[in-house]
């Protein structure tokens, strides 16, 4: 431990600079990226404001294009948020109230509790042994004649095991939804997440992989009836060619939309960024390995994700570095008191989370994504990190295990 920047305020710790010298290492920036963009993202928003238009104008429209044909996706439909896109997909692809849908234990909160917000029931599930996707198996055990969905997700780096869990669904008569919401770039067989099933999401949360400057999303699909109702949920049930009816859809709860439209400022920032998402996420695989590199010669470093496979016919996108770890919550300290922020992705396992409680699930129900709640640790990884940043986290990292001082 260095005593002289354990004493330091924490004002000092997160700021740019970090008492020693050594600059912080925050866990997400994009100021970097944002100077360099600024005149295209300068001349998108101009446009905007030229029109005068804030709502339903064009740019969310030209975003939606432009993605559908990064993505190859048949329809996109801009929304405000991924957790709004969840509500809006699980709706449209006909969720009724209080069918069950099946999701895994370890993932962000949003995955369940958007089956809640869309009227159904969450079904808990185990996470496989190496990787994080929904372990299909478990979904089979878990699931019951009231289960209607499930939902894989795609966590980090790669994509669930979707094979297995069309099979499980084809056998259980399950219809599969994907919270692609980490998963741009992501792709089985050539076609990408959130297009291997009824449809899916992006998040477009300024940390995310394209990320817009506050909160939006997207659904993805290939399916018109899907997409068609979506476009209308998002706007109070109304909009897209049909304004009275929902051709397809027979539950009349569908009727209710919501204001869950994308922003034309968000639209316009996205449009900017798109271009450069191939050379962004280029980027995070050479940091990603740089890091793989150095964590696997290091003693209590459990697994770094270079070492699981993607499952066959998947690719690899590094949206999060995530390390499992020996002493965790002490290293995450150790990292934080040298200017080295990290998160854990994530704290609690959502069976046992205060607001899934009357599930009564207890500890011990899915060993393997308590295991990985307990141990699980993400790095700083993102465009703008530079090689001497992802240094410093490793000789960080290093130093806790070896009890090294440099
Ligand atoms: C980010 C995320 C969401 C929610 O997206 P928001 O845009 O923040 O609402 C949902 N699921 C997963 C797995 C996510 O990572």
């Amino acid at each position: 431990m260095e005593s002289v920047e354990t004493t330091l305020p924490p004002s000092e710790k997160t700021g740019p600079r970090n008492g020693g010298g050594a600059p912080a290492v925050p866990f997400f920036s994009q100021a970097d990226t944002f100077r360099e963009l600024w005149p295209e993202i300068r001349s998108h928003c101009v446009r905007v404001l030229d029109r005068g238009k804030f709502s339903h104008g064009s740019g969310v429209a030209a975003f939606e294009h432009a993605l559908a044909r990064w993505t190859g996706a048949e329809h996109v439909v801009g929304v405000n948020s991924g957790t709004d896109a969840l509500v809006l997909l699980l709706r449209a692809a006909g969720l009724r109230p209080g069918d069950e849908v099946v999701v895994p234990a370890y993932t962000f909160v949003a995955t369940a509790t958007s089956v809640v917000l869309a009227g159904g029931v969450p079904v808990f599930a185990d996470i496989e042994e190496r990787g994080y996707g929904i372990d299909p198996r478990s979904v089979d055990a878990v699931a019951t004649s009231r289960s209607r969905m499930v939902m894989p997700v795609h966590l980090f780096d790669r994509l669930a095991d979707i094979r297995g869990v069309h099979e499980v669904a084809r056998r259980r008569g399950l219809t599969v939804v994907e919270d692609s919401a980490e998963a741009i770039g992501m792709r089985q067989d050539g076609r990408h997440a959130g297009l291997l099933g009824a449809g899916g999401v992006l998040s477009f949360f300024p940390a995310k992989t394209l990320g817009a400057i506050g909160d939006a999303g997207a659904l993805l699909t290939d399916d018109d009836t899907v997409a068609e109702t979506a476009r209308a949920l998002r706007h109070h049930g109304r909009g897209g060619r049909t304004l009275d009816h929902f051709p397809g859809i027979s539950n009349p709860t569908v009727l209710a939309g919501y204001n869950s439209k994308m922003d034309d400022v968000q639209a316009a920032v996205l449009l900017a960024k798109l271009g450069r998402l191939d050379a962004d996420i280029a980027r995070r695989a050479a940091l990603s390995a740089r890091y793989d590199e150095r964590l696997r010669q290091i003693p209590g470093v459990l697994a770094v994700p270079g070492d699981v496979a993607p499952h066959p016919g998947g690719n690899r996108v590094c949206y999060v570095h995530l390390i499992e770890v020996e002493r965790r919550d002490a290293l995450a300290a150790h990292l934080a008191a040298r200017g080295i922020a990290t998160e854990v992705y994530y704290p609690t396992p959502l069976h046992l989370q205060p607001c899934f409680a009357h599930l009564g699930h207890r500890p011990g129900d899915f060993p393997r994504a308590e295991a990985a709640c307990a141990a699980a640790l993400a790095l700083p990884l993102y465009a703008d990190l530079s090689e001497t940043d992802v240094d410093r986290v490793c000789d960080g990292i290093e130093d806790f295990y070896t009890g090294r001082r440099r």
